[in-house]
C-alpha cells in the first residue's frame, strides 16, 4: 500500500539531490495520497532514497507504514497541507536560496516567471528547524504564493502534484540566481504592477508554458 507515493517522493528526493539543491541528508520532501502522506526520514541521504525508507503519515502526523523517522520538519508540512491546498511539499538548503535568505526580506519579481510562484517571494523570519514557529512563519509567508525563503535556512515550495513542486523549487532556485547575479551588477528592476498584470494576460491568451498542437 502506499507503494506509488513512496516512489514518487523517493525519485524526487533523487532528482533534486542530482540537480544539486539537496546535499546529503538536508532537505525534505513529501506528497499527499488523499488521506495520507508520504515524507522523507530524517537522516536519509537523499541521493540514494528509496520508498522503502519513505514513511507514511496519516493527516494528523502518526506513522502508519515505514521503518523510520520521519523528517524533524513533519509538522512544517503538515500545516502546509491544512492550510493550503497543496498536493506535495519540498523543503530545500539549496544554495542560492539560502544565500539570499540571509540577506532579503523578500525575492523581489525581477522575472516574469517568477509569477509561476506568486510573484515576489517573501522571507519568512527565522526560528530553530522544527519547531512550531518556524512551521507558523514560514506558513504565513506561503499565502497567495507557492514558494517562501526562510530566513538564514532554506526554500520551501508547494505544488498540485510532486512534480510541480519540484519545477517550483528549480524555478525558485533559478531565480535567485538571476537576481543575485543581477545585484551583484547594480540595483535590479522588478516587474511593476502593470507589467506583471499584461504577462497573467498573455499567458492565459497563448496558454504559456504548455505543448500545443498548431
Ligand atoms: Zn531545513
Amino acid at each position: 500500500m502506499h507503494e506509488p507515493v513512496r516512489e514518487q517522493v523517493a525519485a524526487a528526493s533523487r532528482h533534486l539531490a542530482a540537480e544539486g539543491l539537496v546535499l546529503g541528508t538536508a532537505g525534505n520532501l513529501s506528497a499527499r495520497s488523499g488521506e495520507h502522506l508520504a515524507i522523507t526520514p530524517t537522516g536519509a541521504q537523499l541521493a540514494e532514497l528509496t520508498a522503502e525508507q519513505v514513511v507514511v503519515l496519516d493527516l494528523d502526523g502518526c506513522v502508519v507504514e515505514g521503518d523510520y523517522e520521519p523528517t524533524s520538519e513533519r509538522d512544517l508540512h503538515l500545516g502546509v497541507y491544512r492550510r493550503y491546498e497543496a498536493g506535495a511539499v519540498v523543503h530545500t538548503h539549496s544554495a542560492m536560496a539560502t544565500a539570499l535568505s540571509c540577506v532579503l526580506e523578500e525575492l523581489p519579481c525581477v522575472h516574469y516567471q517568477l509569477l509561476a510562484l506568486g510573484g515576489t517571494v517573501r522571507t519568512a523570519p527565522y526560528a530553530t528547524f522544527g519547531t512550531p514557529e518556524l512551521a507558523e512563519r514560514v506558513l504565513d509567508a506561503l499565502e497567495g504564493r507557492s514558494a517562501a525563503l526562510m530566513a538564514n535556512h532554506g526554500a520551501i515550495t508547494h505544488g498540485a502534484d510532486m512534480a510541480a513542486a519540484v519545477e517550483a523549487s528549480l524555478l525558485l532556485e533559478w531565480g535567485c540566481g538571476v537576481y543575485w547575479r543581477a545585484a551583484a551588477l547594480g540595483n535590479p528592476r522588478a516587474l511593476d504592477e502593470r507589467q506583471r498584470a499584461a504577462v497573467v494576460e498573455a499567458a492565459v491568451e497563448r496558454s504559456y508554458g504548455s505543448l500545443r498542437e498548431r
